[in-house]
């Protein structure tokens, strides 16, 4: 597509082969073998590669060793950091912050970097400024009073030589000297910007709560498989971080509480007391202590008296993608701990910090369970996925424009919720630690790596707090119903590219959530559960692509998967699977087996008999791959067969369940 100035390496899509090629008649049942009372009686034709398209930067990498076909990464693998100092002065009268700050950039990559871009995320509320969601207000961007780079100070102009060109929310910085691999850049910055009121995407001020979300200059990620990402930020898709460490002073008046992604690091400056004695209460396992309620509001009471009236709150993060902060002069603040297992690798069990900041008027909102749902939470994926290694977990009441959005350590939440709704965005949000602030996946492009796999870990969590509860039914529905209507969009699509904000959210969000659960259906759970477990600790604090993730749930589960990812990545195919015919034939049952759709997916087949019991046959995938559009399974006719069903498990998401039971 068209871009104004700046143009990355396009993302060139190729139809090259990229797996091996099927192995002849390899099953894909994760079932036992097929019981004697029933087997598939078609000959299984020999199965074909079903090819799916990769990219051209990805083959590059595998050849220069910065990613395998494994799904590992390679023994070349290199990623940019960047340790970021900032400072930050709020102004609630003005609604203005004013930010000063400096980055030393690390080359990492074996090039030699002339130019780097730098993302300014605020200037997408510039006059003017494009976007394809709504922004109602569209007066200020970031203003940059300074810009030096390498100890020079820089001017904007266009050409040659060291300068600066800001183009929407992507600058682009010339250096006085070229950056050789190996070496650093020292950056430095002066900025100004005016908070966006309610109705921003993701943050913003509202009353007296100020969510500070892409505040200061950020360096845009430049990786082995695209170089520099220099996509603009337009509102709707997310985001591409590299990892970092920041130290970051806040100042604020004094009385204000304010939290951050990072550990506090001087609670003897800011905190009064009482505060702290009931954070180190909180932190020693006490429950939910409400750390500041509706009586210590206040400069002497929740905070110390600050001077001239203000306080600088400092806060160091390692190793995160992003920084953010919150701050109100009306918060309650709850805290509780979570226990989180051995998160730091010495043999003995962690916790971490789990935080809500809430205004009083929200409990309406359910924000006085903030922190239960949040401790259940860290807890949950800790155990799911893999132990929560940051030093705290914090739900933000922010506008109601934020509906749910997550930052590293940090979540602001705003709008009106009941208590599974509070749940669920609770959940949600903090399911999103794990992907994308842990696992680095480029949001922007490829959204189902970050929204489809949090959906589906939500499911999860609800399922194990709402006993029961079927999200995962939730979520095939949204899928299937739009999937039923024109306007489907593959998965594999940049998330500015969708021509709906539906077809935006079933291909980020449903669909893949639906199809893991269907390969969790073809794998079977617990390999299911290696393979994807696996695939996150490989690519932990790292910028996977879809096809690291591809490689590594078939290098695990041994399989063969081509013809998964082609069908529900790159296509809009859709299962139809059908009992088309059952007739006696001699002691048998011959059941035909229709495949009414383009997908093609194993059949998970069960046959209920009239004394209770069950058998369940699974026609192989490689059925249809040979191009069959039927087939026929034998089946034993006594005892007496009462049902035959095809995936009364649900695993699979098909479009029309009528035609899969028997007799109908
Ligand atoms: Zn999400």
């Amino acid at each position: 597509m068209a871009r104004r100035v700046l143009v990355c390496r396009s993302l060139t899509v190729l139809l090259l082969a990229v797996v091996s090629a099927c192995s002849g008649g390899r099953s894909t049942s994760p079932a036992a073998p097929a019981p004697a009372t029933a087997r598939a009686s078609t000959a299984v034709p020999a199965a074909r590669a079903m090819t799916f398209p990769t990219l051209e930067g990805y083959e590059l990498a595998v050849n220069h060793g910065t990613r395998t076909r494994t799904g590992q990464p390679g023994p070349h693998y290199w990623q940019q950091w960047a340790d970021y100092t900032l400072q930050a002065e709020l102004n609630p009268v003005s609604k203005r912050m004013t930010g000063k700050g400096t980055i030393k950039y690390a080359n990492h990559s074996p090039d030699t970097l002339r130019t780097v871009y730098i993302q300014l995320l605020q200037n997408i509320f510039a006059p003017g400024a494009r976007h394809d969601t709504n922004v109602p207000w569209s007066v200020e961007g970031i203003e940059l009073n300074r810009v030096a780079a390498q100890g020079t100070d820089l001017t904007a102009a266009s050409g040659e030589g060291p300068g600066y060109e800001v183009n929407g929310t992507v600058m682009r910085l010339r250096l006085p000297k070229p950056l050789v691999p190996g070496g650093t850049a020292d950056f430095a910055f002066e900025w100004r910007l005016r908070v966006p009121p309610d109705g921003a995407p993701r943050g913003g001020q509202d009353g007296e709560v100020y969510f500070m979300n892409y505040w200061y200059p950020q360096m845009a990620v430049y990786d082995d498989i695209n170089g520099w990402q220099t996509d603009q930020y337009l509102g709707n898709a997310e985001f591409y971080m590299g990892y970092g460490n920041y130290d970051v002073s806040l100042t604020v008046p004094a009385g204000w509480l304010v939290t951050a992604t990072g550990t506090l690091q001087n609670p003897g400056e800011v905190l009064a007391a009482q505060t702290r004695a009931r954070l180190d209460s909180a932190r020693a396992g006490h429950g939910i202590v409400h750390v500041v309620t509706d009586l210590d509001r206040e400069p002497g009471k929740s905070t110390t008296a600050g001077t001239n009236g203000k306080l600088t709150w400092r806060f160091r993060a390692d190793n995160v993608r992003d920084v953010a902060w919150a701050a109100s002069a009306r918060y309650l603040w709850d805290a509780s701990t979570a226990a989180v297992g051995d998160a730091n690798g010495d043999g003995k069990p962690d916790t971490s910090l789990i935080q809500a900041f809430w205004r009083p008027e929200q409990r309406a909102n359910h924000w006085d369970e903030s922190a239960r749902y949040g401790q259940h939470s860290i807890e949950f994926y800790s155990k799911y996925l893999w132990p929560y290694p940051y030093p705290h977990m914090t739900a933000v009441d922010g506008p109601t424009s934020c509906g749910g959005m997550e930052y590293p350590m940090m979540t602001c939440i705003g709008g009106q919720w009941d208590t599974l709704g509070m749940y669920e965005v609770t959940t949600h949000e903090i399911g999103h630690m794990w992907f994308p602030m842990i696992v680095g996946s480029d949001e922007k492009r490829f959204a189902w790596m970050d929204e489809g796999f949090t959906q589906f870990d939500q499911s999860q969590s609800m399922a194990d707090f709402f006993k029961g509860f079927d999200d995962e039914a939730r979520n095939r529905k949204n899928y299937l119903d739009f999937s039923t209507v024109a306007g489907e969009v593959e998965l594999m699509h940049h998330g500015d590219r969708f021509p709906s904000y539906n077809a935006y959210g079933v291909a980020a969000y449903y669909k893949p959530a639906t199809v893991l659960v269907a390969l969790r259906g073809v794998l079977g759970r617990d390999l299911f559960h290696k393979a994807f477990v696996e695939y996150g600790r490989r690519w932990q604090y790292k910028h996977p692509s879809p096809w690291d993730f591809f490689e590594t749930i078939e290098d695990v589960s041994g399989r063969d998967l081509s013809w998964f990812w082609r069908t529900w990545f790159f296509e809009t195919w859709r299962l139809d699977q059908a009992i088309d015919s059952v007739a006696t034939v001699g002691d048998s049952l011959d059941v035909v087996i229709g495949n009414r759709g383009k997908a093609p997916m194993p059949v998970p087949l069960v046959v209920t008999r009239t004394d209770g019991r069950t058998d369940t046959v699974t026609v192989p995938v490689n059925v249809w791959l040979g191009g069959a559009k039927r087939t026929t399974v034998k089946v034993a006719k006594e005892p007496p067969v009462k049902s035959i069903e095809i995936d009364p498990g649900h695993d699979f998401p098909d479009v029309d369940r009528d035609n899969q039971r028997w007799p109908r």
